[in-house]
C-alpha cells in the first residue's frame, strides 16, 4: 500500500482520536458532570478541538492529499472516495480563517446566554443583537467561498454535501400544499382520543420497556448504552461504542419510547458502518438528512405503526393496566397519531412537523440574503405560523426564541430534519418492495431483515456517497417528497378515516 496514504491515515486517525475524545468529553458534560466542572470542560473541549483543527490543517496534509488525488482518481473505490472527502473537508477548513473562527466561539458563548435570558423572559430584544452578529458572521462565512447560485448554499452545504437550496425549495415547495389540505382535512374530521397518554406512568417501568424495544431493535448493549440526559441525543466514540440518551417528562410519558427508538435509529446506522473505515473520514453517516431518515424510520414508520403496536401493545397494557384500561390497540394506536397544530416544533405531530421546518428555512435564507432583518423576525415568525399551521404564538418564548439553534449561529441546518422524513418514506417503498412480508414481521416483533437491509444499503457506505446519490443509488431517483406524502396520506386515511 502507498506510503503516502498511510500517513495520512495516520494523521486523520489521531484527529478523529481527538474529536471522538472531545464527544466523550461532551457526552460526560450532559450525563454525569456537576454544573462546577463547566467552567474548566468548556477550556478542556476548546483545547482539544484547537489541536485536532491544526493537525487537520496543517501544509503536509495538503500536500499528501494532492499527491494521492492522482494515485487514487477512482471515487468508487474506499481510498478514492476517502481522498476526495478529506479534500472537501480541508478545503473548508483552510478557507476559514482561525482568527474567524475564534470570533465566532466568543459570539455563540454570548448568545446561548443571551438567548437562556431572552428565553426565560420571553424577550427577543435581548437575543436581537446577538442574532444580528451571528448573521454578520454568517455572511462572512459565505465570503470565503467561492460564489454559489445562493449564498446559502454555502450553509446548507455544511449539512448536506452536494444538495443546492434551490433543490431544497423545489422539494419543499411541491410538499408544503400538500401538507397544509392534509392537515385541514384532519381539523375538520372527528377526533381521536389520548387523554389515556398523559396520566401517570412509572419512570422506571417506562424506560425498561423502551430498552426492551430497541434490543428487539438490535441495538446492541454490550457497544452501546442509554442514560438520562436533559435532551435525547446520540454519541459516537468508536464502531463500537455509540451511546443514546433519553429523558423523561411527567407531562409526556410514553415520549421516552419514541425517542429511545429514533435515538437507537441513529446508533444504528453508526454501529452498523464498516470497520475498515473507523478512524478515517468515511465513518460516520453521509449527512444529517440521512442520519434523520434512519431514526425517523424506526420512530415513526416502525414505532407509530399498528403492526409494531400490535406486537408491543399486549406487553405495555400488563405493564400499565390501569392506565390503558378499556384502550384497546387501535384506539391506542390512533392516539400515538394524533395530529395537533401546536406551537413547539419539537413536539410537533408527523403532519405538522416539516411545516415547522419551512417556515425557519424560508427566515434562514430571507437573514443571509438580506430579504429579511432580524429586527422583524417576531412578526414574520408569527406570520407564517398563522399561515402554515393557523395558530399564533402567545409569546416570543413559544415563538421565534423556541429553538437553540440560531442562539450559537447555526445556520442552514433545520432543513435536514425534513429531509429526513422525507428521505425516510422514500427508502421504506423500496424497502418494502425488496422485503415482501416486512408488516408481517414487524407484527411478531422481528427486526433483523430490515435492519440487515438498512445495513447492506445504507450504513456500510459511511461518507463514501454523498446523500443524494446514495437515495439515486437506492431508489433510482433524487429526494422527492412524493412518497412522503403517500404515506401521510395513507396513514391518517386510516386514522382519521378520511
Ligand atoms: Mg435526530
Amino acid at each position: 500500500m502507498s506510503e503516502k496514504l498511510n500517513r495520512l491515515k495516520e494523521i486523520l486517525g489521531e484527529v478523529s482520536d481527538l474529536n471522538r475524545a472531545s464527544s466523550v468529553l461532551g457526552w460526560d458534560q450532559q450525563v454525569n458532570m456537576p454544573p462546577g466542572g463547566a467552567e474548566a470542560r468548556g477550556l478542556q473541549l476548546a483545547t482539544l478541538g484547537k489541536i485536532a483543527q491544526e493537525k487537520f490543517t496543517a501544509d503536509e496534509v495538503g500536500i499528501l492529499i494532492e499527491d494521492l488525488k492522482k494515485e487514487f482518481p477512482d471515487p468508487q473505490t474506499d481510498e478514492g472516495a476517502m481522498i476526495r472527502v478529506t479534500a472537501r473537508t480541508y478545503d473548508k477548513a483552510k478557507r476559514v480563517p482561525p482568527e474567524f473562527v475564534a470570533e465566532q466561539a466568543v459570539a455563540a458563548t454570548k448568545g446561548v446566554e443571551a438567548w437562556v435570558e431572552a428565553k426565560q423572559k420571553s424577550d427577543f430584544s435581548i437575543f436581537r443583537p446577538h442574532l444580528e452578529k451571528h448573521v454578520e458572521l454568517v455572511k462572512k462565512y459565505v465570503s470565503f467561498f467561492p460564489p454559489a447560485a445562493h449564498p446559502y448554499d454555502v450553509l446548507l452545504d455544511d449539512f448536506e454535501p452536494g444538495l443546492p437550496t434551490a433543490d431544497v425549495l423545489e422539494i419543499f415547495g411541491s410538499l408544503r400544499p400538500k401538507q397544509v389540505a392534509l392537515i385541514k382535512a384532519i381539523s375538520e374530521a372527528k377526533q381521536v382520543k389520548s387523554r389515556f397518554l398523559n396520566k401517570s406512568f412509572n419512570e422506571k417501568k417506562v424506560w425498561n420497556f423502551s430498552e426492551n424495544i430497541i434490543t428487539k431493535f438490535g441495538y446492541d448493549f454490550k457497544r452501546g448504552r442509554q442514560d438520562k440526559a436533559p435532551h435525547p441525543f446520540e454519541t459516537t466514540f468508536s464502531m463500537n461504542d455509540v451511546r443514546i440518551t433519553n429523558r423523561f417528562e411527567k407531562n409526556a410519558p410514553l415520549a421516552t419510547l419514541f425517542s429511545a427508538m429514533h435515538e437507537c435509529g441513529h446508533a444504528l446506522y453508526e454501529l452498523g458502518g464498516n470497520p475498515a473505515y473507523e478512524r478515517t473520514p468515511l465513518a460516520g453517516g453521509t449527512s444529517l438528512a440521512v442520519h434523520e431518515s434512519q431514526s425517523r424510520m424506526w420512530e415513526n414508520l416502525v414505532g407509530r405503526s399498528l403492526p409494531f403496536w400490535e406486537h408491543f401493545y399486549p406487553q405495555l397494557k400488563k405493564t400499565f393496566p390501569s392506565q390503558l384500561e378499556g384502550v384497546n390497540v387501535k384506539t391506542f394506536y390512533k392516539a400515538v397519531n394524533r395530529v395537533e397544530p401546536s406551537l413547539i416544533r419539537v413536539n410537533a405531530d408527523e403532519a405538522t412537523y416539516n411545516l415547522h421546518i419551512m417556515l425557519r428555512l424560508e427566515i434562514e435564507i430571507g437573514m443571509v440574503d438580506g430579504s429579511i432583518q432580524v429586527r422583524d423576525l417576531p412578526g414574520i415568525w408569527n406570520a407564517k405560523m398563522r399561515d402554515y399551521l393557523g395558530i399564533t404564538p402567545p409569546n416570543d418564548a413559544q415563538g421565534v426564541l423556541q429553538d437553540i439553534h440560531w442562539s450559537y449561529g447555526a445556520v442552514g441546518y433545520f432543513s435536514t430534519y425534513a429531509l429526513g422524513n422525507i428521505v425516510s418514506a422514500q427508502l421504506w417503498e423500496k424497502i418494502n418492495k425488496e422485503i415482501k412480508n416486512l408488516e408481517e414481521q414487524i407484527r411478531k416483533g422481528q427486526f433483523a431483515e430490515l435492519r440487515e437491509w438498512l445495513r447492506v444499503n445504507i450504513h456500510q457506505y459511511g461518507h463514501k456517497y454523498d446523500p443524494a446519490d446514495l437515495v439515486r443509488k437506492i431508489t433510482g431517483q433524487g429526494i422527492d417528497s412524493a412518497a412522503y406524502v403517500r404515506y401521510l396520506t395513507k396513514k391518517y386515511s386510516d386514522v382519521y378515516g378520511l
